[in-house]
């Protein structure tokens, strides 16, 4: 099975309701999507988002890297030869996360369809359904409550708050879903880099001395500054987790060393696709680190190739995952079912995507 051909297209999804962050304010998914055609007639899916402000991919550089640089020295490589092409797919361009885990999922999309088997099956996990979060975007207090209250309404028990715009002001949005949504939801805390250290620690300690209990904290702090993760892991009883400040292996390494946070957020758009995402995975798991697995605004391709990643791998204890639930419509046929808060697994080989608009009528 050779790679014969690797094209791009795009697709254009509207969202429930708009996104907002500490970074940015989103009302589609506008992605750039991948078909890796074999030789044999066989094709891989894959998909990438243009998340400018964390990755610094765009539209136009995902589309430039993959067609001018990776599908240039693919081209012609075993699928079977799976290393190979990873290496291939690494060294013949730097940075391009994005582009790079487009390619990556399509190609163990098809190096587990080549072994019969969907890929988590590959992967060497056996676990069949993943519980998700859902995202509560950052608002004026009295609409995170009542779109706090919708979701657990649907069935979600694990809310991921984001955060990060006015620190005193988060201070009461937290403490006011705390309230409405009652002990029993879990409550992630996203802050999106939006704090600084001192903030950060004053921030969770008054939480904390409240009663407000946080499942975790994430990125409270710029991506850079290691320091200040530090700092504020070192000084709360809350979990941080690093998001921006880890996207290869070796951040993963130094931000463990270091102590820099407590667990560690996996994104395929970040480390480059699964490839470099089982490094980090052995990392953590050699120092003992939980990982939770997160997406961009994605929607089903790249999600359910992180959804096999986490169902393969029984260091990823957390799950974030909610972009096909964000998600206005579902364009693709098969893949892993998004059901609520619970993503079902099957045992159609590869990802399981077997249609893919732009590419499939
Ligand atoms: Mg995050």
């Amino acid at each position: 099975m050779r790679i014969a051909k690797i094209e791009t297209a795009e697709v254009n999804i509207p969202l429930v309701t708009p996104f907002k962050t500490a970074l940015r304010t989103v009302d589609h998914v506008n992605d750039i999507v991948v078909r890796v055609t074999t030789d044999d007639g066989e094709v891989g899916y894959g998909e990438a988002p243009p998340t400018a402000v964390i990755t610094g991919d765009t539209k136009g550089s995902i589309r430039c890297a993959i067609e001018e640089f990776i599908a240039p020295s693919l081209a012609g490589m075993e699928i079977e030869n799976l290393d190979g092409v990873m290496r291939k797919l690494h060294g013949c361009i730097l940075k391009n996360t994005s582009a790079k885990a487009a390619v990556d999922m399509a190609v163990y999309d098809l190096f587990a369809k080549s072994c019969g088997k969907p890929l988590y099956r590959v992967l060497g996990g056996n676990r069949t359904e993943i519980e998700t979060d859902l995202t509560i975007s950052v608002n004026e207090i009295g609409e995170m409550v009542s779109d706090s209250l919708k979701a657990v309404e649907q069935g979600f028990d694990i809310l991921k708050i984001k955060v990060g715009k006015e620190s005193l002001k988060d201070i009461e949005r937290i403490r006011a879903i705390r309230d409405a949504v009652g002990p029993d939801v879990k409550l992630r805390i996203d802050a999106n880099q939006g704090w600084t250290a001192k903030d950060a620690v004053r921030i969770i300690r008054t939480l904390e001395d409240m009663g407000v209990e946080m499942d975790l904290v994430e990125q409270p702090v710029s991506a850079h500054d290691f320091e200040g993760m530090k700092y504020v892991t070192s000084r709360v009883n809350t979990k941080i987790l690093a998001d921006e400040s880890v996207f290869s292996p070796e951040d993963a390494i130094r931000l463990i060393q270091e102590r820099a946070a407590d667990l560690i957020n996996i994104k395929l758009m970040k480390t480059g696709g699964i490839y470099e995402a089982l490094k980090v995975c052995a990392i953590a798991e050699s120092y003992g680190v939980e990982c939770m697995i997160g997406c961009m605004l994605e929607s089903k391709i790249a999600v359910s190739a992180a959804a096999h990643l986490a169902a393969g791998k029984g260091v990823i204890s957390r799950a974030d995952l909610d972009g096909p639930s964000l998600c206005r419509i579902d364009p693709y046929a098969g893949g892993p079912v998004y059901e609520g808060r619970r993503i079902l697994m099957n045992e159609t080989p590869g990802l399981g995507i077997t249609g893919v608009p732009g590419f499939d009528a």
